[in-house]
């Protein structure tokens, strides 16, 4: 029986033994900051916990850092930034390729801690996030020699000390988005991981500490949200970099207001996920599976809303229900595992919180069936058919394994449709036609937009969204300019 056909049977009929990821990886008891290329106890002497999702066990315990360590992350970084700013960028690039190396040699180790701390499956920590966040440091290291060949007839300067902000859904990922391009421009950083997966950001700073990266050049502070405000209101930063929720982008944007700090941020997103008739529907429900299973969910662009044809809504649903049956929820070290773990009780209160507001609604809700296990945050893959365009299932971002139905007859319809949102992160087409491809991606308000294909990211490729899903791009040449002064 081939792997795939087996797929179809989740829990039966295993005929070898499904034994989770056994790697060693090896994790204190408590984890300090990592300030001016030293660990460094953080003076307010708190910690705070941080657990695997999957199982609610403590892993370890975070430092909280305090305004106080914020400064002298920020003054270390601004010392730093005197030498690294005047590195020839041939030179800085031979630090970040070795970052990118050391990544790769140790990808396992960080595929499994992120796995642990996230709750993500190992299958996409293993195959997505860390070889993805070392092609993010080898793109850059490329990049910090030829800057001016990017900008011609421009002049570009690093801006000096970058405050970084990132969010749980991607936590290696994000600090490499970040940093990669921050470093290979000149400037220096302090970064911030969120509260509940600090542990891959930590263990990168071991990687620039191995790869002899100079003090002070990157910093990394945890803490929660007082920590990330503590940096962003920080009179010696020059650049904010944000990625997270909307309600914090637009608290952000006010602090900034008036600061001269320049600001990027990539907030949050209700993607429209369109299938029309004539699309190969197979792949299409492939497709959509990716768009909102992908990560539990918890992934800024996620296709949340899908718009499907009404001549092929009873296929695209028979055919979608069957492959989210098969779809294994459990274990996220266990390498056939599909679903893992909400990264938090917090969010799964939240998902929970629009599962009954949608039942409330009167909308019809199918969830795979099987149970989830007893200790750990889960939720099954969930949708809702016929969501009508007020739902709050179909405005809202759940940021949870929960998909909004709604069909369409004409393309017109379905880009008002879909354009019926505040945000405008992120969209998907499924179709055979390129020239509805082409019609389509210049009328949809969204940053990116995907065709035939979902979840798609690479390096030279920009993200970033419109209206509520935050401002500036993130990777390729877009990217690079958000961390350069440039002029003529
Ligand atoms: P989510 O709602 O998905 O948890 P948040 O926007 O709350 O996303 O968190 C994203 C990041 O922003 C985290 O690192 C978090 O600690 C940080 N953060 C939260 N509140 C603030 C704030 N007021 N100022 C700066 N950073 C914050």
């Amino acid at each position: 029986m081939s792997k795939k056909s087996k797929n179809l049977e989740p829990n039966t009929g295993w005929d070898f033994d499904p034994a989770p990821e056994k790697v060693p990886v090896e994790i204190k008891a408590q984890y300090d900051l990592f300030i001016d290329g030293k660990w460094v106890k953080a003076t307010s002497k708190k910690f705070f916990n941080t657990i695997n999702p999957a199982t609610e066990e403590k892993l370890s315990e975070i430092s909280e850092a305090s305004e106080k360590d914020v400064d002298l992350a920020v003054k270390a970084a601004a010392k730093a930034f005197g030498s690294w700013s005047k590195l020839p960028g041939k030179e800085r690039a031979k630090y970040i390729y070795r970052i990118a190396r050391i990544l790769q040699e140790r990808a396992r180790e960080f595929a499994v801690l992120e796995t642990m701390d996230g709750g993500k499956p190992i299958r996409e920590s293993r195959d997505v996030d860390v070889p993805l966040a070392a092609a993010h440091f080898f793109y850059h290291a490329g990049w910090a020699d030829k800057l001016e060949y990017a900008f011609p007839g421009l002049k570009p300067k690093p801006i000096g000390v970058a405050g970084q902000i990132i969010p749980w859904n991607f936590p290696l990922l994000m600090a490499a988005w970040k940093i990669a391009p921050a470093i290979a421009c000149g400037n220096t950083v302090v970064l911030k991981p969120a509260e509940t997966t600090s542990l891959t950001a930590l263990r990168l700073a071991e990687v620039f500490e191995e790869a002899g990266l100079p003090p002070g050049v990157v910093n990394i502070i945890t803490g929660a949200g007082s920590t990330g405000a503590a940096l962003v209101n920080h009179p010696g930063i020059q650049k904010i970099a944000f990625t997270g929720s909307t309600e914090v982008g637009k608290v952000i944007r006010r602090s900034v207001a008036g600061s001269g700090k320049k600001l990027t941020l990539e907030l949050g997103g209700k993607a429209a996920n369109i299938v029309f008739e004539d699309a190969a529907i197979d792949q299409a429900v492939e497709g959509i599976v990716n768009g909102i299973y992908f990560n539990q969910g918890h992934v800024c662009c996620a296709g949340s809303r899908l718009f499907v044809q009404e001549s092929v809504r009873e296929e695209v649903l028979q055919k979608l229900k069957f492959r989210m049956r098969s779809l294994i929820l459990g274990d996220p070290l266990d390498k056939n595992t599909d679903v893992g773990a909400i990264n938090s009780a917090e969010q799964l209160k939240t998902i929970q919180h629009y599962l009954s507001l949608g039942k409330k609604e009167g909308l019809e809700m199918y969830q795979n069936a099987g149970g989830t296990p007893k200790k750990g945050f889960w939720c099954q893959p969930t949708l809702f058919e016929d969501v009508a365009q007020s739902s709050v299932i179909a405005q809202e971002e759940i940021f949870g394994p929960v998909l909004a139905i709604q069909t369409f007859r004409t393309i017109d319809e379905v880009i008002q449709k879909a354009n019926n949102t505040p945000y405008g992160l992120s969209a998907g087409v499924w179709t055979d036609k390129g020239s509805k491809i082409f019609n389509l991606t210049s009328e949809l308000k969204a940053g990116v937009v995907w065709a035939n294909t979902y979840n798609k990211f690479d390096p030279t490729s920009p993200f970033g969204g419109y209206k509520e899903s935050g401002f500036g791009r993130e990777g390729g040449i877009h990217g690079l300019a958000a961390y350069l002064n440039l002029e003529g």
